[in-house]
């Protein structure tokens, strides 16, 4: 695909720069006279393959035409400027996780992961060592997985962290990595392509749970892993391959489908998520907010040096359990559920999973695309009534 095979006869366009206009048209292919500007999704388990085992399509677990619609469109976003990145597609985030993880490290090898990211890491952690794969654990903030690096083969950062939106410098630490060989590897969940692109930060892989922002509609598991060469690119694809993490064709289609809101979603559920940062800092019953968006987060000035945009989550302390609980109750606009990212704003008490180190009255809230002045409205009342009801 590209522009000489139009057959409708214009000039190829130049390549748009505007971030809008990279979403909206990220992965079209060049149109095709009564064809849809978005092919549908290709429903096949095999294709027609006579004689010798050639071109694109041969088997569904290994390559799909809807995958790699979808897989040039994530690397629009993720890679707009690097030459040779190519993205993988998988059935979850999770499975993406993996994929990195478990394919590059080998027995023996070193891992450096943060003790504080997403809450299914510590199992990939035991995974990783039961296959004799050695791992070291430091914190997201203050760039403390610096100390950790020596001799080690990958490094797994998570920037933004979930659930604590810890922020670390992504270019000074895969520098270090790169001067002694390690690769580097960003869980870009949080942020989105359109708020932070790890490539260009220096990172070799950019891992994600298209699940959250990327879709945004919380109807759909997906995941990708973005490689700065082929050549990472063939080992991901390989893992891809070996287990079988594919994801299907519909939802590949209906995550391209997504990718032309990203903009608009990812522009509101940031304006929204600052302005409920900023609502709720002033209440007596609430500590420990955070925000990389909010001027005095300790995140915030790294983070407004590598990010575009800081994200739709917010996360604060409510004085204990039953508080978190009747806030979450009293909340009418705001869903109760796990996830973020999604169109709906969704909140939850996260210590009911028990995994995060975090406190009881610890609430994780994802901003949607409502109105600001109903958004902010509902939280606000949903403090007072929770203080209101209160022992
Ligand atoms: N990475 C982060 C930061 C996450 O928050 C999540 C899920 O919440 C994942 C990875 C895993 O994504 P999935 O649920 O699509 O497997």
């Amino acid at each position: 695909m590209n522009g000489n095979d139009r057959t409708d006869g214009r000039a190829p366009a130049p390549a748009p720069a505007g971030e809008g206009t990279r979403a909206v048209r990220a992965g079209l292919p060049d149109p095709v006279k009564n064809e849809p500007p978005l092919p549908g999704p290709v429903f096949a388990a095999h294709f027609h393959l006579p004689g010798d085992v050639e071109g694109p399509y041969t088997y569904g677990r290994d390559t799909n035409p809807t995958w790699t619609l979808l897989e040039q469109a994530i690397g629009e976003l993720e890679a707009p400027s690097a030459d040779g990145a190519q993205t993988v597609v998988f059935a979850s985030g999770m499975a993406a996780v993996s994929a990195v993880l478990l394919s590059q490290a080998r027995a023996g090898d070193t891992v450096v992961l943060p003790d504080d990211g997403y809450q299914a890491l510590p199992l990939v952690r035991e995974q990783l060592a039961a296959y004799g794969v050695r791992v070291r654990t430091a914190p997201t903030g203050g760039d403390a997985q610096l100390a950790a690096l020596d001799g080690a083969r990958l490094l797994w950062i998570e920037t933004p962290s979930n659930p604590g939106l810890d922020v670390c410098d992504v270019r000074r630490l895969a520098e270090a990595a790169r001067a002694g060989g390690t690769l580097v590897a960003v869980d870009n969940t949080l942020a989105t392509p359109l708020g932070q692109r790890p490539l260009e930060l220096g990172a070799d892989f950019s891992v994600a749970s298209g699940t959250k922002g990327l879709t945004g509609h919380g109807d759909l598991l997906l995941g990708y892993v973005v490689c700065r060469s082929p050549e990472l690119a063939a080992g991901i694809r390989r893992w891809r391959k070996i287990i079988g993490a594919v994801p299907g064709p519909m939802e590949a289609w209906l995550a391209h489908r997504s990718l032309a809101t990203l903009q608009l979603r990812t522009r509101r559920q940031w304006s929204n998520a600052l302005a409920v940062a900023q609502a709720v800092a002033g209440r007596a019953e609430v500590t420990g907010l955070r925000h990389p968006g909010l001027p005095g987060d300790p995140s915030h000035a790294t983070a407004a040096r590598q990010m575009q945009g800081f994200g739709s989550v917010v996360s604060f302390t409510l004085p204990d359990r039953a508080h978190a609980e009747r806030f979450m109750a009293a909340l009418h606009l705001v869903e109760d559920a796990t996830s973020f990212g999604g169109v709906r704003s969704t909140a939850e008490r996260r210590r009911r999973w028990g995994g995060d180190a975090v406190p009881e009255g610890f609430i994780r809230f994802s901003a949607g695309i409502e109105d600001e002045d109903d958004l902010v409205a509902d939280v606000l009342r949903a403090l007072d009534d929770a203080s209101a009801d209160g022992p």
